[in-house]
């Protein structure tokens, strides 16, 4: 049980959600975690009874406040994208009238709203999921990890949007902290090809084991985010630097080096004051780069400067 709550945790870091637009305007859809925090609150408001999902006013509306809060200006509202994609993700399964899994092929792509009209068929998540989501408090854990890795900046707004609003899951056991946190770790990992930022030494063995940890800019114990632009990668020496605050990068990818650092005193300190104006190296996809808010966050706070 405990190990599917990991996986689900994990598969929803790693929502298939897409990226569009261009420059700064570059971003991931919010479709798919906006349709799976609607179900939540109607799970919540008791709106969803049994393991069903019907495509119905209830679930639009929920959808549409909930997608208003995060939207970019140029998302569409449609929520029939996301109740027909999420059927990639594998937990979220279309079943027809009879009963039987519907045959979706012979949608329009993407589908029009009269292919989605009520009652043609509803949504099944897979079996173990629902179970999960059943218990309230993994409801929550669920909720508060889809926001913390998509909507990290808009945690206030979507609170005050639940009408529901239990409290935060005042205790969260160790299990669900490692749960979250190896979530997140593959996602940085994976933005950086496991690859330190500062150094970019990349050691992974063939059983996937690999050196590099997945460092948060802010901690989350501050931010409670998530999202790959509030990390990076780092080896254990210039994570432990990097936690002491003694390197940090500038607001243009620039290393800086705490002055309290003497390239003279030792090989360590000569290696970590030889990174000073260094390259950062860039993840993957440019929309995970660090924030320039984490960024200040953190030269703000440089040992001896
Ligand atoms: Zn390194």
């Amino acid at each position: 049980m405990e190990t599917q709550f990991n996986q689900y945790f994990d598969h929803l870091y790693n929502l298939r959600v897409g990226v569009v637009g261009k420059g700064s305007g570059r971003h991931e859809r919010p479709h798919k975690p906006v349709m799976l925090l609607a179900v939540l609150d109607l799970m919540d408001l008791g709106e969803i009874g049994g393991n069903r999902i019907e495509w119905n006013d209830c679930l639009r509306d929920r959808f549409a406040k909930i997608f208003e809060v995060v939207r970019s200006s140029n998302d569409k509202v449609t929520p029939e994208n996301p109740f027909f994609y999420l059927r990639s993700e594998g937990f979220w399964q279309h079943v027809g009238k009879a009963g039987k899994e519907v045959l979706v092929e012979g949608l329009s792509n993407p589908p029009r709203k009269s292919d989605l009209a009520d009652g043609i068929f509803h949504v099944e998540l897979e079996a173990g999921f629902y179970h999960l989501l059943k218990d309230r408090k993994k409801r929550e854990l669920f909720r508060e990890a889809l926001i913390s890795r998509y909507f990290p900046d808009k945690q206030d707004a979507l609170a005050e949007l639940t009408i529901v609003r239990h409290h935060r899951v005042a205790e969260v056991s160790a299990k669900e902290v490692i749960a979250r946190s190896a979530a997140f770790r593959k996602l940085i990992l994976t933005t950086y090809d496991h690859q330190c930022v500062a150094c970019g030494m990349r050691i992974r063995l063939p059983s996937g084991i690999t050196m590099v940890d997945a460092a948060h800019l802010i901690p989350f114990s501050v931010s409670a985010n998530d999202h790959p632009s509030n990390g990076f990668a780092l080896c254990k020496n210039h994570h432990w630097a990097f936690d002491r605050h003694l390197i940090t990068p500038d607001h243009e990818g620039r290393w800086m080096v705490s002055s309290s650092l003497e390239h003279r005193r030792s090989s360590g300190e000569a290696e970590l004051c030889a990174l000073e104006g260094e390259r950062m190296l860039r993840p993957q996809e440019e929309i995970y780069a660090p924030s320039m808010a984490a960024i200040e966050w953190r030269a703000s706070r440089l040992v001896g400067d």
